[in-house]
């Protein structure tokens, strides 16, 4: 249980901390498909915020039941914690897959309906978490009961309350009428752990991308995807992720950069459909982007072959303020900075 497992770091220092992980992230053992290298926009995003998280991420949390360590065990469950933020974002998201999956059954969810299993979702979520308990068979561990003292990602008294216009966004947005006009068109909704390989000249040959669209519809021709977005449409991340995206389109329907649209549907702006800063990369950029964030991934790895990685190759961030809402920041010494070191100044 997440108490008891980071309890384990309360007798100890960061310097054996990283000992111990250095000792787990090196030894050479054949990969499987839960270890073999894999490439993500979120993984590359994870590697420029702060090496370090991506290392505890990727690699101090991988193999957990065999490592049978209780400083592996810590990093494993903070790799499980989300900010109260993204909850919400989760709850959205939940609710508008299971709207969408009713429009390719040729039914429509009631709008009411909508609204009421995104609040369901977020308050059962919540409620999980006190718990330390599952919530639908995935643990549900929140950044704000793992870290009392805050800060708060968002405010808890009317966290309920922006579910509620979040959904009432999303039923209203550009998107969700453009999927009710279309709705025989929709060919993936929300696929889990969806991959297509990616062939490179570096030492691996070729790596698994996952790309896993909101929505995506496919006319014959042209494919239009769809993100549904609660928070900030601004970053400059989400242009790389609808790179990702367009180039699986481009691999697995066939299409042409011209035939591929790309939609973020920006329910915190009120509904309407928005592109990715920039205006999303062809597919040659995404390519060239994704190889290039391959390779140097590739070269962080202190053997390739079992993709195993030294924790001195990935040190914390300087940048103090990343720390503020990172899960691992306990795992980092981090937790208890004060205020004024880690807030956005
Ligand atoms: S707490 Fe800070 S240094 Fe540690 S992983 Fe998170 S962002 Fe990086």
């Amino acid at each position: 249980m997440l108490p008891d497992d980071m309890a384990a770091l309360d007798g100890m220092t960061l310097s054996e901390v990283e000992i111990a992980l250095d000792l787990h992230t090196r030894e050479r053992i054949p990969v499987d498909k839960y270890t073999a290298f894999s490439w993500s926009a979120s993984r590359h995003a994870m590697l420029e915020a702060c090496p370090r998280r991506y290392y505890l991420n990727y690699y101090g949390a991988r193999r957990v039941r065999d490592a049978k360590h209780r400083v592996v065990s810590a990093v494993w469950w903070l790799k499980q914690v989300q900010t109260l933020r993204m909850w919400i974002g989760t709850a959205i998201h939940i609710a508008a897959a299971e709207a969408v999956r009713a429009l390719a059954e040729g039914r429509e969810m009631p709008r009411e309906d909508i609204t009421a299993r995104a609040g369901q979702v977020y308050r059962a979520g919540v409620a999980a978490s006190r718990r330390g308990a599952k919530f639908e068979g995935r643990w549900v561990a929140l950044f704000e009961h793992v870290y009392p003292a805050g800060p708060f990602s968002a405010d808890a008294g009317i966290a309920g309350a922006v579910v509620v216009d979040l959904a009432h966004a999303l039923v209203e947005s550009d998107a969700y009428a453009t999927l009710r006009e279309r709705a025989g068109e929709i060919r993936e909704i929300d696929p889990p752990f969806q991959s297509f390989t990616l062939p490179g000249d570096h030492a691996l040959g070729s790596v698994r991308v996952f790309a896993i669209p909101d929505v995506l519809l496919y006319d014959g021709t042209h494919v239009l995807i769809i993100d549904w977005k609660s928070g900030d449409v601004e970053r400059a991340a989400l242009r790389d992720q609808a790179g990702v995206y367009t180039l699986y389109a481009h691999r697995a329907y066939g299409a042409p950069d011209e035939s591929i649209g790309y939609a973020l549907a920006d329910l915190a702006g009120g509904g309407q459909s928005v592109s990715p800063p920039g205006g999303p990369p062809t597919v040659a950029e995404a390519e060239a982007f994704a190889q290039g964030s391959i390779r140097r991934m590739i070269d962080l790895m202190e053997d390739v072959e079992t993709n195993t990685v030294r924790i001195k190759e990935f040190p914390r961030t300087s940048d103090l303020a990343r720390c503020a809402f990172c899960a691992f920041k306990r795992v980092c010494w981090r937790h208890d900075l004060p205020e004024s070191d880690v807030s956005d100044g």
